[in-house]
């Protein structure tokens, strides 16, 4: 029995030994990260601070730690000094996380749970992980003491899922402190299949933005039992009810028509045709055929070549005995580059058709107003990254260099992120999730069970290091 009493913990001690020994040094970092819950709101991004800080700081590194107006965050800044002949480049990642729903999780998600090659963990995908890999690219450069013509600017952010205190009001009062040549952030996808082999590499050059349109029905308010045919929440339900059989016609930009054709390359027909006749078809039938096509094998790729719209709130009513005289949805698009949200409420009022219902922007003396009034003054400078910088092409060639049969792409993102402090002043940022994911393991991403590949993670690092050699060393 003693035997077994000790026999029991030794042999668990050992296989925890056998999984420690298949991590890496992003790995444990990232084991380090995770088990700080940082999930927004409160977010609390100030307490990686000084976890970051041991770690850069005894390698030379300038720390600067940012607070906000918010108790316990803040945005940690590390810069390690090149010669000043050339700008910074600047590598920025959020520190907060989405939240959890605890009881669906099958491992702890603030444990940094090592298991079967992934590391488990709220954040291990977005952006956690990025986080790990941006940090020991950068901490490299310093071990290895490589001499640089530029600053190396490492960012963790505070605030990107809550929105308040981000880096955009990072950017305008601390703009010396993260001014670069370009920079990186999360964006594309390194997608793998199955067997592991790795089918594209994705650069965001750009990201879709948020509108939250209001649709507002107005009707005679009075009692129940006395129905009147100008019912506001029938009225509403009609109007939503078009919305719901329309949707807005596909609308590619450079980088989007350079991914389809990529992933064109790496699919098997029907669906290789069906992305090609998307980008290059002159024939209406035809690029609606594999719209609906590709729509139906993925809402990623429906998401992306189109505004899309998606009804988030409903508010009418208040007691059971009354008929109210209004009723609202809030509906949110997230448009493509370039598209300006007064053209999108001309199209919701020609599809709806009705002038009892009222299309509307947020009011401008509300958080999301100003937000938006603050993306249309800044919309005309915020253009998609050039393909043509050092960056771009070091990400490039390094990406060949480590994964020699998957090409790479730009890519529009999705949805929004803190890229936008930097694009908005005509910065170039470029997005990466730097690790191969599979699908399966993308869908994990802000739900259960987020997980990324040990293996993944040294992949990305060596990537990001020898981009950064490309750009920055002398
Ligand atoms: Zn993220």
């Amino acid at each position: 029995m003693l035997l077994i009493k000790t026999l029991v913990p030794f042999l668990i001690f050992c296989l925890s030994l056998t999984a420690a020994e298949t991590s890496n040094p992003t790995a444990d970092l990232l084991v380090e990260l995770l088990k700080v819950n940082t999930s927004n709101p409160p977010g609390n991004e100030q307490s990686l601070d000084e976890l970051l800080a041991a770690k850069f700081r005894p390698l030379g590194f300038e720390i600067d730690i940012v607070p906000t107006a918010q108790a316990g965050k803040a945005h940690f800044i590390a810069r390690l000094k090149g010669d000043g002949t050339k700008k910074p480049i600047l590598l920025a990642a959020h520190a907060d996380t989405v939240g959890v729903e605890r009881e669906k999780w099958s491992v702890d998600p603030f444990a940094g749970v090592l298991k079967d090659g992934y590391v488990y963990g709220r954040g291990a995908i977005d952006f956690k992980g990025g986080l790990a890999v941006f940090a020991e690219a950068v901490l490299d450069l310093a071990r290895n003491k490589v001499p640089l013509h530029r600053d190396v600017i490492f960012l963790s952010e505070a605030d990107e899922e809550g929105g308040r205190y981000n880096t955009s009001t990072l950017a305008e009062s601390h703009r010396d402190k993260v001014d670069c040549e370009f920079s990186l952030n999360e964006g594309g996808w390194i997608i793998k299949d199955a067997s592991g082999k790795v089918q594209y590499v994705s650069i965001s050059t750009a990201d879709k933005s948020g509108v939250s349109l209001t649709f507002t029905a107005i009707g005679t308010s009075t009692h129940s039992s006395m129905p009147r045919p100008d019912n506001a929440i029938f009225t509403l339900s009609k109007a939503l009810a078009k919305l719901a059989d329309y949707d807005t016609q596909p609308k590619l930009i450079s980088s989007t028509k350079e991914f389809f054709l990529t992933l064109a390359k790496t699919s098997e027909p029907p669906m290789s045709t069906y992305l090609n006749n998307l980008v290059n078809s002159g024939d209406p039938k035809l690029v609606h055929e594999a719209d609906v096509e590709i729509s139906k094998s993925s809402p990623l790729l429906h998401a992306i070549m189109r505004n899309t719209i998606a009804p988030v709130l409903l508010n009418a009513g208040f007691r059971g005995n009354v008929i109210p005289g209004s009723a609202q949805a809030t509906i949110n698009f997230r448009i493509i580059p370039g598209t300006d949200p007064r053209e999108l409420i001309s199209e919701m009022q020609s599809v709806v058709n009705d002038p009892r219902v009222e299309i509307a922007l947020p009011p401008a003396n509300t958080p999301e107003g100003e937000r938006l009034a603050h993306y249309m003054k800044l919309t005309s400078t915020l253009k998609p990254a050039s393909k043509e910088t050092a960056l771009y092409r070091a990400l490039e060639s390094r990406s060949h260099a480590v994964w020699p049969s998957a090409p790479v792409t730009t890519y529009l993102f999705q949805a929004g992120t803190d890229a936008f402090a930097w694009r908005s002043h005509g910065i170039p940022v470029y997005g990466v999730y730097p690790y191969p994911i599979t699908a399966e393991d993308l869908t994990r991403m802000h739900g259960n069970d987020e997980r990324v590949p040990v293996k993944s993670l040294e992949e990305g690092t060596k990537w990001i290091y020898e981009t950064l050699l490309e750009v920055a060393s002398k």
